[in-house]
């Protein structure tokens, strides 16, 4: 049995709360690490250890922090198998989908790279006679980053890379589910040569998570987890006057219209439902099958759903794996039964299927004739349940996601150009995908969606990271006319 430490100062550190949470490998079943929970005095700890670096960072030049960076990427390039190996270990994520993950993750690092482009002020000559003014981004000070369990290694990614290139310290807080990821990625971090301080993970629960978001050195922070947990984390931290973007839950529908390639569509609903378990916030959990479409969809569906193999991440014929701990598999499956009480049509029931041994395995499950009342309708499922809604116009499609809580994705699936432009304009959706189920921005623009999948007026990572991670500073600056009688500037003269 592993037992996990808090990374303080450039330190691993045992716990010493006396809490602890057990981590899991979800593919046996069995207890695989014992997790420190932080006490109020061990944040603080990792908050003084990152103030006490901030000074000396946020002076250092962006040669330097640019050099570093690039060795961290190219650390994290190295270590990618390792790294997937472990989300695959306590995630339970397939190898194929944790390497996806980690190249997701370089990405934006590579961004962070870019840090001396990122940070590039502006400046106005001559603003009146003989006055400049210009703007620089300054850093704010020890930030803090609590992730969710879906995305260990990237999501951590999406906030470490950028708050450090604009001169920040940071503590992390990770998901208690699995936290050996990003305790790799932050061992990496040191290695490529980063200071001691300038990145702390710090283990723990809601303890530890009420702590950042009161300590008064830290200045700003970023969530990533349940719309729940997010709007709390929002209200908790600037109620403290601190700088927080939080990005919640999601429900993300796929509208098909009747002039799509059925064999497209129905290749992306199977990947983007079942990939990673449907733990994805841009999984697509509902289908809006417009008119005619929905028959042949349902069906070519349904038999792609049939050659999926589920089984352990560790084997690479496996196309699913488990869900992340035995609760939420069973909180799924309670879906497809409700559904079914409620008057869906369960066309594949993912309950019927048996597994070997104590994992978290559940099977893959399709809804038809799903209506907004029901409850897998309504709650965000975060498993492999997919719902399929019969709409009858493509303005009914739209409808439906208007008015869905969530505004984290959309996608659309159709052959017309003018359908697909419409579509947007009208989607209420901060990311939308045509014929591309899961539009995740690359690294260079920035994530977030809307209404109750976003807490705050930033984004996360790409430009809108740089702009939450500094502030600005606006220089007015008056020189007259050189004296030529009292320095001696070179210039020629008439003497
Ligand atoms: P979660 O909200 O349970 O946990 C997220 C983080 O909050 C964890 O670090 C956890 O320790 C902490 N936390 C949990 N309960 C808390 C409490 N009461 N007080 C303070 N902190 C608390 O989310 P999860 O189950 O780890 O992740 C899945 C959720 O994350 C899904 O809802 C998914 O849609 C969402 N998610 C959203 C995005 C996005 O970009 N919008 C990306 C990934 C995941």
């Amino acid at each position: 049995m592993q037992n996990i430490c808090h990374l303080i100062g450039g330190q691993q550190v045992a716990g010493t709360s006396g809490r602890t949470s057990p981590v899991f490998n979800p593919a046996t079943g069995t207890q695989t690490a014992v997790l420190p929970l932080a006490a109020v005095a061990e944040v603080d700890a990792a908050v003084a250890g990152a103030q006490a670096a901030f000074g000396e960072w946020s002076q250092t030049s962006l040669a330097r922090r640019t050099a570093l960076m690039f060795a961290f990427r190219n650390l994290v390039a190295e270590n990618a198998t390792e790294i997937a190996k472990r989300l695959t270990a306590e995630h339970g994520k397939v190898h194929a989908d944790a390497m996806g993950e980690v190249a997701r993750a370089i990405d934006n690092i590579e961004f962070a790279c870019g840090l001396a482009e990122h940070l590039k002020g502006s400046h106005n000559e001559a603003a009146s006679s003989g006055v400049d003014v210009y703007t620089v981004r300054r850093p704010l000070g020890v930030v803090a980053g609590i992730t969710p369990f879906n995305f260990p290694a990237m999501v951590p990614m999406w906030m470490v890379p950028n708050a450090v290139a604009c001169g920040n310290t940071f503590v992390l807080k990770p998901s208690e589910r699995d936290p050996s990821a990003p305790m790799l990625m932050a061992e990496l971090f040191g290695e490529a040569g980063f200071p001691p301080g300038v990145l702390n993970v710090v283990h723990g629960d809601k303890v530890a998570v009420d702590r950042l978001l009161e300590h008064p050195d830290v200045q700003a922070a970023s969530f990533v987890g349940s719309t729940p947990i997010a709007h709390y984390v929002y209200a908790a931290g600037t109620s403290k006057g601190k700088r927080v973007q939080a990005l919640g839950g999601a429900k993300n529908h796929m509208v098909v219209l009747p002039d799509a390639d059925v064999e497209l569509a129905a290749d992306s609903a199977v990947s983007a439902a079942y990939g990673s378990a449907g733990e994805r916030c841009m999984a697509v959990s509902v289908v809006a099958a417009v008119g005619d479409v929905a028959d042949s969809l349902v069906e070519a569906i349904k038999l792609r759903m049939e050659k999926l193999v589920i089984g352990p991440g560790t084997d690479l014929g496996s196309d699913m794996g488990p869900l992340v701990t035995r609760e939420h598999r069973n909180r799924v499956a309670g879906y497809v039964g409700s559904a079914a009480e409620q008057g869906a049509t369960v066309v594949v029931d993912g309950r019927e299927a048996r597994f070997d041994g104590d994992g978290f395995f559940l099977g893959v499950s399709l809804l038809d004739n799903v209506t907004t009342d029901m409850d897998a309708y309504r709650d965000e499922i975060f498993g492999p349940v997919l719902s399929v809604v019969r709409c009858d116009t493509y303005a009914d499609a739209v409808q439906l996601i208007a008015d869905n809580p969530y505004g984290n994705g959309a996608a659309i699936f159709t052959r017309d150009g003018g359908a697909a432009r419409q579509f947007q304009e009208d989607a209420d959706a901060g990311m939308v995908g045509i014929n591309v189920p899961i539009p995740v921005p690359v690294g260079y623009h920035s994530f977030g969606g809307w209404k109750e999948s976003l807490f705050g007026d930033t984004t996360m990572y790409g430009p809108e990271g740089i702009r939450f991670y500094t502030r600005p500073k606006v220089i007015t600056s008056r020189w007259p006319e050189p004296a030529t009688s009292t320095v001696n500037l070179g210039f020629p003269t008439n003497e």
